[in-house]
């Protein structure tokens, strides 16, 4: 269908295509002026565009962007539109927009998570700041813009995501042997509550523990192909989680904090043991921001708002975004219906929607800065 006519003030169509002659490089010419705003080059050179076809005046083409979640998808396809209809001769630009998730380098080919492109941790300095909730409604926002998302409950202290996510059975195991996901909202699902015979035995796990015990877990598990695989670390930056963050091989880590100052050192604890460890640091999720009175719709900011935002600008990460304090972020948690799904009927759904753009964004650029490191290097 065509989605841009370029008319001449008298309403009717020029005539260009009779002159004949539309060539590839022109329109690749006019594509290269155009950027993704996110990863600051032009589509060409990023190699998002594919299936150029000209046909008298008509140009198709398919913009593939690096993630499904694009918050400039909108943009980009004005811009093409823009770009290419001002080519002399063109009449009608068709576009598809699709999305190839950018693959971490890193994880090509390891063994550990054959087919997962990229693994994000979602990490706290300490407990009870939202960190499961914000990794399972990630999750679920993300697997909503179109893409593979797995989600590994990681939380050897209380794993709660299967709860969250209103899924608590055995997982089963396939003929090959394999662990397989159970599925939530179009997310896979794997918690290492389903290894710990008790609770009270997980507190006392030392980091070697961890990481044997991790690794024949993550490597029985059939994830199958996944854009994003979303971990739910433990709390804390402790032996236990050092190891993780050793163990798992990460795109990235997303820090979740509430915005009390005696929180915010938690957090700074958390971004340091991430740079430790070399593992980029995508963000600051600020949780429990404000409080909007359901009654009055007057606004609350009982932690004062803003530690989060102030935290990521003095630790030089970017700061993602920030979540209301709302009943039904914490009803959704209990009741296995989380707010980022379309099931709920929550305000909180557009926050986390525009926290998992960003991270997808962030994901994006690390990918691609990866990408430019290798071609520098060879
Ligand atoms: P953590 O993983 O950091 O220990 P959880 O995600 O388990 O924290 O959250 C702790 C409790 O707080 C849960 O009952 C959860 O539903 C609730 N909660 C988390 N974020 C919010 C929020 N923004 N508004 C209301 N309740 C929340």
């Amino acid at each position: 269908m065509p989605i841009f006519q370029r008319k001449k003030s008298d309403g009717t169509h020029d005539a260009a295509s009779d002159s004949g002659g539309l060539t590839e490089s022109q329109i690749l010419r006019a594509l290269s002026t155009v950027e993704d705003p996110d990863l600051k080059r032009d589509l060409v050179t990023l190699g998002m565009i594919k299936n150029l076809s000209i046909d008298g005046s008509t140009v198709k083409f398919a913009v593939v962007l690096t993630t499904p979640a694009c918050p400039m998808k909108d943009k980009i396809r004005t811009d093409c539109e823009n770009a290419v209809g001002a080519v002399e001769g063109v009449e009608s630009v068709e576009i598809e927009m699709t999305a190839n998730t950018a693959r971490d380098q890193k994880m090509a080919g390891q063994s550990l998570l054959p087919g997962v492109r990229n693994t994000i941790a979602c990490a706290s300095g300490k407990g009870g700041v939202g960190k499961s909730t914000v990794a399972v409604n990630l999750a679920v926002a993300l697997a909503e813009s179109g893409a593979n998302v797995g989600l590994l409950d990681a939380d050897i202290y209380g794993p709660s995501i299967p709860l969250m996510l209103g899924v608590n059975h055995q997982p089963e195991m396939s003929a090959d042997r394999k662990i397989v996901p159970l599925e939530a909202y179009g997310v896979k699902l794997m918690s290492i509550g389903f290894l710990l015979p008790d609770q009270d035995q997980a507190m006392v796990w030392r980091g070697p523990m961890v990481h044997s015990a991790l690794v024949n877990f993550l490597k029985d598990v059939a994830w199958g192909e996944l854009d994003y695989l979303i971990v739910d670390m433990p709390p804390g930056t402790g032996d236990a989680h050092l190891t993780m963050t050793q163990t798992i091989p990460l795109t990235g880590a997303v820090v979740v904090t509430t915005p009390q100052d005696v929180a915010l050192p938690d957090a700074r604890k958390g971004v340091t043991m991430f740079r430790k460890t070399n593992t980029p640091i995508l963000g600051i999720v600020e949780n429990m921001s404000y409080f909007i009175a359901p009654d009055t719709g007057k606004r609350y900011d009982i932690f004062r708002t803003g530690g989060g935002r102030a935290a990521a600008e003095k630790l030089g990460v970017p700061f993602l975004g920030e979540i209301p304090i709302d009943m039904s972020i914490c009803e959704g948690g209990d009741s296995g219906v989380p707010v980022a799904s379309k099931q709920s009927d929550s305000a909180q759904r557009e926050p986390f929607m525009k926290i998992a753009r960003e991270v997808a964004k962030r994901v994006s650029m690390a990918n691609l800065s990866q990408e430019l490191t290798v071609v520098e290097v060879t």
